[in-house]
């Protein structure tokens, strides 16, 4: 499993990588008060500041102090991309030279930031930019509690109304940081962000399903499903390990039922792998009864991929079969191609040095 590297040789640690109580340890610096920690969390959370010398409500002294101890954050941002949707690409420079990418979505009213958890991904699915050379690392909590803070900056005006784990990299597969990363962006004493505003999407092994049951923040899921059978399942996601289908679906059930958070199960539709109506009944027959939103995803083109975008009239076969089985579905549409900012395209863009992303 790909780990979180410490901070490289000769770097502090940075201060977007504490949790609620590693703030309130700050209180043991020299020369600080009681009310510095709460004073730091809000300039490098709420405040978004970058470097010690905008905190001027702290003492120079103080500053200088805290400056020999932390780092305030460990990515810049490199680039943005911004499609004629509105939607935004963001393009981040971790200090050991990886890109992470994060995608701020407008509809309507709402305003979603599509996050990462790792930089590439083992599960690989065949479909999927993201996983196409493996997976590179895992973020820390700080690389993802600084993916909301640059967006937030990126658009002040607008303030985000949701934040969905389904950049690149499986949340489950970087799990403690995951879980460290939301409790910290949930937390009143953080980014007081509600939990029905946070989505982990996830392949979802049963294990780990288990063990999002146990914590306490009711967060929803999107369960990955994309195929009605395991066998199907193992082909499409290679690093899936053994499909489990019935215990996954068990599994969300029982934190659905928990904590009353409606589950989503994501299938995204290829030509001639999922899309036939022999398919379709398929998912009727495993989902007919269970209590989730069926998202049906048209499949975003990916440069590197050989595989074709269904015809719309296949997705509406699809979605009139699971409702004829009474099974909710929506239809996502795609956001953000013209830039090549949809669904893990935006590191490989940059990788490649494309010229003609415009900014
Ligand atoms: N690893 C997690 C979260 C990241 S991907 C997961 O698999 O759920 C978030 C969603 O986008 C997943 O359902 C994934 O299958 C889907 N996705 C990935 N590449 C896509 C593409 N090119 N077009 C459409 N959906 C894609």
């Amino acid at each position: 499993m790909a780990a979180t590297p410490p901070p490289r040789d000769g770097l502090l640690p940075a201060l977007t990588d504490l949790d609620v109580e590693g703030y309130r340890a700050l209180a043991e610096t020299p020369g600080a008060r009681p009310f510095t920690p709460g004073q730091v969390r809000r300039w490098v959370l709420d405040r978004g500041a970058s470097d010690f010398a905008a905190m001027t409500d702290l003492s120079r002294p103080l500053r200088a102090e805290l400056a020999t101890r932390w780092r305030v954050r460990r990515g810049a941002l490199e680039r943005t991309y911004s499609s004629r949707d509105g939607t935004l690409g963001l393009l981040t420079r971790l200090e050991d030279g990886q890109l992470l990418e994060s995608v701020r979505i407008p509809d309507g009213e709402r305003h979603t930031l599509c996050i990462s958890s790792q930089v590439g991904c083992a599960v690989a699915c065949r479909f999927c930019a993201s996983g196409l050379e493996g997976v590179v690392r895992n973020l820390s909590s700080g690389e993802i509690i600084e993916q909301v803070l640059m967006a937030r900056e990126m658009a002040p005006e607008t303030p985000l109304s949701n934040y969905v784990f389904m950049g690149s990299g499986e949340p489950t597969h970087n799990m403690e940081a995951v879980l460290r990363a939301i409790a910290v962006m949930n937390s009143p004493d953080g980014l007081g962000i509600g939990a029905r505003r946070i989505t982990v999407s996830t392949i979802g092994h049963p294990s780990a399903l288990q063990r999002l049951a146990q914590v306490e923040i009711p967060f929803h899921v999107a369960l990955s499903i994309h195929m009605p059978t395991d066998s199907g399942r193992e082909q499409l996601m290679p690093g899936l390990g053994r499909s489990q289908l019935q215990a996954t679906l068990a599994a969300a059930r029982e934190r659905f039922e928990r904590t009353g958070r409606r589950i989503t199960i994501e299938v995204v539709v290829l030509a001639g792998v999922n899309d036939g109506d022999e398919d379709a009944r398929a998912f009727a027959r495993l989902l007919s009864g269970y209590p989730a939103l069926v998202n049906i995803i048209p499949w975003n083109p990916v440069d590197a991929i050989d595989l074709r975008a269904p015809d719309p009239q296949r997705i509406d076969a699809l979605q009139r079969i699971l409702n004829a089985a009474g099974v909710n579905t929506t239809v996502r549409r795609p956001r953000g191609q013209d830039v090549g900012v949809a669904c893990g395209q935006l590191r490989r863009r940059a990788d490649a040095n494309s010229e003609s992303a415009g900014n």
